[in-house]
């Protein structure tokens, strides 16, 4: 059976470095050159897995195909390297330690001390190699440690790589340390001490990074260079440059440029096969389209931080780049509508109106206001998860007369529950809460706009969401114009909304975003980019 190589990639100086860039641009690089790689990514905090951590830190829980909440970074490994990974690929403090206790109490070290050298170490290694094992046809595992040199959570990871990378042949292994470049406007000059301090203290552990990418604001200057290449023990063709660009699509081109791929090559002693990169020249050059552009007004709770709805704002950029239109997107907080209801009409200027996911009442009316405005405005929508259900309360109310229509997830005493958890659902929440989660069948029916956009009856999607629309609601609703055109495979969940008499008016219980990839947008977000864009040429 093949083992694949190990590449480790590891972030000095500062958290938001876009290792997440670099594990994928190897990745591409790899894969290009027909190599068949998968990502490992090591989160060293405490927590089990991402699924409840807020937003406002962390950035959006994303859901991979299997149903896992995981770390945001999966996204970006999906997306860039088209993969489709699982929840183990995810690998936390947590997750460790929790695993080791467990056998602590089932007594399966015989008495023994337990400790973090050798038995958290060993179940890291463990779990890497058990995601390594599982592909035999796999030429090359990525394993991205999140944190920075120097924390103390990432020590026992760094101690297990270090013993991983002995008990291997040398080419079978590769360290890439991430850093970054300051460059204090007052000297005008780069300046790489912090990065040979961050070396040395990676050499304190045993460890001797084997290539350098240094990111910063500017190109890496030729002295710069020279300076890691003799301070920080690397050879030359292994120090790669890596300034902020227009789009992460670019970052595999630009490091190949360098000779990334030789040197990996030459590294991981791989046949040396070059590559042709034609197809991704051209998709960069559809996501530097600047004009025409559309504006999407993105609404939401969490808008002080762009990352709570990346996917969405990449399936927004996807779609974009495929009907040859640059996006604006501009993330708008709903709550004002609620203070100041006359501003609503600000929403005009906009070519297009996206309702993301989100919990709990804070906004939720605003969310409400804005979504009744784009139905009786004409203004294309796109509603997402909960943008899905509040389009349902908001028709609900406005059009089939329930006044106090609601969810339960905001209100128990509402006189039309038309958002609820399933009958047959509330003796398991009762218990503790179960969200229906990953990927499920959608069926879609026939003559309906869906059906048309995707040209199939059957899809799949994925979903992250513990309420339904209220089947008692069901006939009342639709009996007034909007039709429920998706549906659960056991046809007791709504999926999808559409309305007729309205450019676009759709809305999705999934969240079409995860699947969405560069070269293949989503379905639904690609329809309403082009609805956008029809209305932007209409008002010129
Ligand atoms: N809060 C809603 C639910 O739990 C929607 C969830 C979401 O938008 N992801 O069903």
């Amino acid at each position: 059976m093949q083992v694949p190589k190990y590449i480790f990639i590891c972030g000095a100086l500062i958290s938001g470095l876009g290792k997440g860039v670099v594990t994928s641009s190897i990745g591409t690089n790899l894969q290009i050159r027909g190599k068949k790689i998968d990502v490992i990514k090591i989160d060293p905090y405490l927590n089990i897995d991402a699924g409840t951590m807020n937003p406002y830190e962390h950035g959006e829980t994303y859901v991979t195909s299997d149903g896992s909440e995981i770390d945001v970074d999966f996204g970006h490994y999906e997306r860039m390297l088209n993969l489709e990974m699982r929840g183990d690929q995810n690998i936390t403090t947590g997750q460790v330690y929790q695993a080791v206790i467990d056998q602590e109490r089932k007594g399966d070290f015989l008495g023994k001390t337990v400790q973090v050298i050798p038995h958290i170490t060993d179940e890291i290694k463990r779990r890497i190699k058990s995601v390594a094992e599982r592909d035999s046809e796999l030429d090359a595992l990525i394993i991205e440690v999140g944190g920075t040199i120097g924390d103390i959570e990432s020590q026992p990871f760094l101690e297990a790589i270090r013993q991983l990378k002995r008990e291997m042949p040398s080419e079978d292994s590769l360290l890439v340390l991430v850093t970054y470049i300051l460059e204090p406007p007052n000297l005008k000059e780069q300046k790489t001490k912090p990065t040979q301090h961050a070396v040395r203290e990676l050499q304190s552990m045993g460890l001797n990074p084997d290539m350098i990418v240094a990111r910063g604001g500017h190109e890496l200057t030729d002295l710069a260079k020279q300076k890691i290449v003799m301070f920080c023990d690397v050879p030359a063709n292994a120090v790669f440059s890596l300034p902020d660009l227009e789009t992460v699509l670019e970052a595999p081109l630009y490091l190949d440029k360098q000779g990334l791929g030789s040197t990996l090559n030459l590294k991981l002693r791989y046949e040396d096969v070059s590559a042709d990169w034609i197809e991704q020249e051209r998709l960069v050059e559809k996501f530097l389209i600047t004009e025409p552009a559309v504006n999407i007004a993105v609404t939401g709770k969490y808008t002080e931080i762009a990352d709570s709805y990346i996917s969405v704002k990449e399936a927004i950029h996807h779609a974009a780049a495929h009907n040859n239109v640059n996006a604006r997107i501009n993330f708008i907080s709903t709550e004002e509508y609620e203070s100041n209801p006359d501003k609503i009409h600000t929403l005009n200027e906009f070519d297009g109106i996206l309702v993301p996911g989100g919990f709990g009442s804070r906004g939720a009316e605003g969310k409400i206001a804005v979504i009744k405005h784009a139905r009786e405005n004409k203004i294309p929508f796109l509603g997402i998860c909960y943008g899905f259900q509040l389009a349902v309360i908001e028709f609900a109310r406005n059009v089939c007369n329930l006044k106090d229509a609601n969810t339960t997830e905001i209100s128990k005493t509402s006189e039309h529950p038309v958002i609820d958890i399933l009958p047959e659902q509330k003796a398991v929440v009762d218990k503790g809460g179960t969200m229906r989660l990953g990927k499920q069948k959608i069926l879609l029916k026939d003559d309906s706009l869906f059906e048309e956009l995707y040209q199939s009856r059957e899809i799949f999607e994925r979903h992250r969401h513990r309420y339904e629309v209220n089947p008692d609601y069901i006939e009342i609703i639709e009996k007034h114009g909007l039709v429920f055109s998706g549906k659960s495979d056991d046809e007791k969940r709504m999926e999808t909304l559409e309305i007729k008499d309205h450019p676009c008016f759709i809305a999705t219980q999934f969240h079409p975003e995860f699947q969405s990839r560069p070269d293949k947008a989503s379905i639904p977000y690609y329809n309403f980019i082009k609805c956008a864009k029809t209305r932007s040429e209409q008002r010129k």
